[in-house]
């Protein structure tokens, strides 16, 4: 299984759940919201190397964390993997909302300069501003919109535009969430968690708590599991792929 993008380096006792983490999944994506602890996890995390480390800056501390920015771009060139980072539009956030869009322009005109990267991006409350950054600056970059809670349209327009997207547990528990996560086409999925931050029954949700997308994708698709499963690894591949060839090619 895959774990497109979870928290792995704030669950509590960290350390100890990596060797689990490793042997469970096929492929982990650990997220991170700043890069002083992407430095950090990056190296803890070095001896796995089916979980990577994604360089990020979480939009709802760009305040707090914006003078981190400048070892982010410079570190974009030795990395394959970027996220979390992205805009958050809720009312909480709003205040910050120029420096999270300066700082998330900045992050993908920095991705594209190096040939383009994966990106998990983050567009709780703000789908239509993530979607105009992307229209705007990604052409090699692959974006990935996590917890993706756009309308039928914007879905429609994010793939357009080359996006993928990751669907986890929490989102499958809302009419919304599932019927969103309906829309998106098979060959642009990936799986997610979100944990420790999303919890079902409130607690937090763990890496190869995904086999709850492999299901619903399984039903809503019908198609066995095995085959989903087939799917999913496939997508990875070739995504992995595909930023690899455009990298040569730049
Ligand atoms: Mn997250």
């Amino acid at each position: 299984m895959i774990d497109f993008h979870c928290h792995l380096d704030l669950y509590r006792d960290a350390m100890n759940l990596l060797p689990m983490v490793a042997s469970r999944n096929k492929f982990t994506l650990a997220v991170t919201t700043s890069p002083r602890a992407w430095a950090i996890a990056r190296d803890k995390f070095a001896k796995y190397s089916n979980i990577k480390v994604a360089l990020g800056l979480h939009p709802e501390i760009v305040q707090q964390k914006k003078n981190e920015l400048d070892l982010l771009l410079r570190s974009i060139p030795t990395v394959n993997y970027i996220g979390e980072v992205g805009l958050d539009g809720s009312t909480q956030y709003r205040e910050t909302f120029p420096l999270q869009e300066d700082i998330f322009s900045q992050i993908l005109q920095e991705c594209e300069a190096n040939g383009g990267r994966i990106i998990s991006i983050h567009s709780r409350c703000a789908t239509q501003h993530v979607l105009r950054k992307i229209a705007k600056h990604v052409q090699n970059s692959i974006p990935v919109l996590h917890w993706f809670t756009g309308s039928e349209k914007e879905v429609l327009q994010a793939i357009d535009l080359g996006c993928w997207f990751s669907i986890g547990p929490a989102m499958l528990s809302s009419f919304s969430g599932r019927r969103t996560a309906g829309l998106v086409p098979l060959d642009r999925v990936l799986p997610e968690t979100d944990g420790p931050f999303a919890t079902k029954n409130s607690l937090p949700l763990m890496p190869w708590d995904v086999i709850e997308v492999y299901q619903f994708l399984g039903e809503k698709h019908r198609l066995n599991q095995d085959t989903i499963e087939e799917i999913i690894q496939n997508n990875l591949n070739r995504m992995e792929r595909s930023i690899l060839e455009k990298q040569t090619k730049f």
